[in-house]
């Protein structure tokens, strides 16, 4: 769909942003019935960096099968389902887990699949929703007034809207337009994050494993997981690190080379060096109640857990619903009552997800006497003790319970 000026019509809802937590905002949208349409700074044929959320849960491919049906199964389809799980401490298995087949009647418990396949599967279920998409379309004013919204694009076009789905990210100019900061921290060590093409002549066992001190790395953590095509490989840099190190051509090379083998050193497609924020939009919407903010807008958490996009898409799906509600209601105090129901609840579920990821990143550093201890003595006793190296296992994740969100989402 091309670009249409639009300032004469008003729209029930416009989304910001077309990344996979926009698209799927624009589905759960048109799953209740509305139009929508989403304004997307990016041109159509872009291309979009990196692996990055490669981890899909089972609870966010049955929400996706449940605003548009099909689209949870394709979505497992296109990725895969690793089955072994091992954990090892400076080069000593201490833990492994073999899963039993998932049943083929239903979703899997998850998938894993590279973002840009996500990203195209949500796109290509949003042209068959008659969603309208509007490309090269970057949002730079936002206006808002009792009764709606007013955007106008870098290239003079305005949008009027009901409401808005701020979708548009990390730097978020919807949030920023409406005065909404941010609030949090950041992680103390760097991590480099790699992503290996599979090498389809002699493909390596389809398992997830985990080093605490890899030996071949200098004692340094590492995280090795498979998606569909390659593998996801993230260091943790200690805190007096130079990251690149690890990030130049060279020391990427070494890495991969003592992590996965030499046949994989020339097969790296994405590097990334990150230290990552743990932070919260200081409210979900705007003062007049007229601005949802969904994912990467409202939150930014260390991937430890999966929790960004997962509970972006979650996030989506109650502002679409909390939209529906507000335009449907009896009177102006129900529909604000609508949206900020959706601001406190999902505000809740960011901060529940904001601090179980600093649990994985704190159990990750390690920083104390006290946690070196613990994790020393669990490594000792695995051998004998299955829960000690299901606890190594478990913890570089987070706790893996709900957020007091009333949902019946984990995110
Ligand atoms: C290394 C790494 C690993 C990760 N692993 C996982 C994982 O396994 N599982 C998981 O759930 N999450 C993971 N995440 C997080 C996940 O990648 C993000 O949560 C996700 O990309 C957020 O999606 P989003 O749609 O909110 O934002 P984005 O993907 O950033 O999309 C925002 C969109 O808005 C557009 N835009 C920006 N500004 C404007 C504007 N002014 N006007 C119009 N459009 C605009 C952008 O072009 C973009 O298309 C990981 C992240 C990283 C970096």
């Amino acid at each position: 769909v091309g670009n249409s000026a639009n300032s004469s019509t008003r729209h029930p809802a416009v989304v910001v942003g077309a990344g996979p937590v926009g698209l799927s905002s624009a589905l759960a949208l048109r799953s209740l019935g509305l139009p929508v349409t989403v304004l997307e700074a990016e041109p159509a044929d872009r291309g979009r960096p990196g692996s990055r959320a490669i981890y899909v849960h089972g609870t966010t491919l049955r929400l996706l099968e449940s605003i548009h049906p099909g689209l949870g199964w394709q979505m497992a389809e296109g990725g895969i389902s690793w089955r072994t799980k091992r954990t090892y401490v400076r080069g000593r298995e201490v833990f492994a887990r073999t899963y039993p087949p998932p049943r083929t009647a239903a979703l899997p418990p998850f998938t894993s699949i590279p973002q840009v396949q996500t990203e195209s599967i949500l796109l290509d279920a949003c042209k068959s929703a008659d969603v309208e998409l509007v490309w090269d379309a970057r949002v730079e004013t936002v206006k808002v007034t009792a009764d709606g919204v007013t955007l106008a694009t870098s290239s003079g076009d305005e949008w009027r809207a009901d409401y808005v789905v701020g979708a548009d990210g990390a730097r978020s100019a919807v949030r920023g337009a409406v005065g909404i900061t941010m609030e949090g921290s950041r992680s103390v060590n760097h991590y480099v994050i790699v992503d290996v093409a599979e090498d389809p002549g002699d493909p390596m066992p389809v398992e997830r494993v985990f080093h605490y001190e890899h030996p071949a790395v200098g004692r340094r953590n590492v995280l090795l997981a498979p998606f569909a095509g390659g593998w996801r490989a993230d260091l943790q840099c200690r805190e007096d690190d130079d990251p690149e190190q690890f990030a130049s051509p060279d020391g990427v090379k070494r890495w991969i080379a003592a992590t996965i083998g030499e046949r994989y050193a020339d097969r790296v497609t994405w590097v990334s060096t990150y230290q990552f924020l743990q932070v919260l939009a200081s409210s979900y919407t705007d003062q007049l109640r007229r601005v949802l903010l969904v994912g990467e807008a409202a939150h930014l958490f260390a991937p430890f857990g999966a929790r960004g996009m997962n509970s972006g898409i979650v996030d989506g799906e109650a502002a679409a619903t909390a939209i529906h509600r507000a335009l449907t209601a009896d009177d102006d105090r129900a529909a604000r009552r609508a949206v900020e129901d959706f601001a406190v609840t999902r505000r809740e579920a960011g901060a529940y997800n904001r601090d179980a990821a600093a649990q994985a990143l704190d159990h990750l550093r390690a920083s104390g006497p006290a946690a070196r201890l613990k994790r020393r003595l669990a490594a000792e006793i695995a051998r004998v003790y299955t829960p000690a190296g299901e606890w190594l296992d478990r913890a570089p994740y987070g706790p893996t319970g709900a957020p007091p969100s009333g949902s019946p989402t984990r995110y």
